[in-house]
């Protein structure tokens, strides 16, 4: 008999955070399957107030909708001068149905003005892990998080069309003032530095003790 390779559903339907994620991690047995690849209708309520929260939630949701184990990735920006905003409202920050570019928008207006020591800002990421309910467990599915930070600051104006989301308006911090930001990056580039890839990294280990290599 051949065994099947093992499953794990991405529970996300962004393709730019399924793709980074299927780079990163480059399990070579392990299936990375996406929700729209399974036919999942339906979105999980992400309405906790840390990035592990919803990471726990959307992971534990794609477990019950699924039966597989699942990998969750909650994601955003925290700018120091608008307090640790936008948070884990990065994705809706300029409105419910918002767009990358009215996001960014938002943002640079918001900094509008302010020189470039005062345009402090991290990525971050949050991966969460779900399995399925084992016989007899008690409370609810069995979550693991791990987070990845990425320092930098937020430009005066987007430039650069690589990445998504807030990446060309985001200067990584090994990059002068005014200098590339994500958005020039290469993925290569990005992927070996980004919130995501930190959390991977630390996600990795975890990931192959279970069986998922
Ligand atoms: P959520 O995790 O789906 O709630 O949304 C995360 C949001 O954060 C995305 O929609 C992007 O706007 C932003 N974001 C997260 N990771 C990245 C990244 O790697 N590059 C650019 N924007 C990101």
């Amino acid at each position: 008999m051949v065994a099947s390779r093992p499953r794990l559903v991405v529970a996300t339907r962004s393709a730019h955070k399924l793709g980074e994620l299927r780079k990163l991690l480059a399990l070579e047995t392990t299936q990375l399957v996406s929700l729209d690849e399974l036919g999942v209708p339906g979105e999980p309520v992400e309405d906790a107030t840390t990035f592990e929260g919803n990471a726990a939630s959307k992971a534990r949701w794609a477990v019950r909708a699924t039966a597989l184990p699942a990998l969750a990735d909650d994601s955003g920006i925290e700018v120091d001068a608008l307090g640790g905003a936008p948070g884990v409202r990065t994705r809706r920050y300029a409105g419910e149905h918002a767009d990358d570019a009215q996001n960014n928008r938002k943002l640079l207006a918001a900094l509008e003005g302010l020189p470039a020591s005062a345009r402090g800002a991290r990525y971050v990421c949050a991966l969460a892990l779900a399995l399925p309910d084992r016989a007899g467990a008690r409370g609810g599915l069995p979550v693991i998080t791990r987070r990845g930070i990425c320092p930098g600051r937020i430009a005066t104006e987007p430039r650069g069309d690589g990445g998504f989301g807030y990446d060309p308006i985001f200067e990584p911090a090994r990059e002068a003032p005014g200098g590339r930001t994500f958005g020039l990056w290469s993925d290569a580039e990005k992927n070996r530095v980004s919130h995501r890839a930190r959390a991977a990294r630390r996600m990795a280990p975890l990931l192959h003790e279970l069986g998922f290599g």
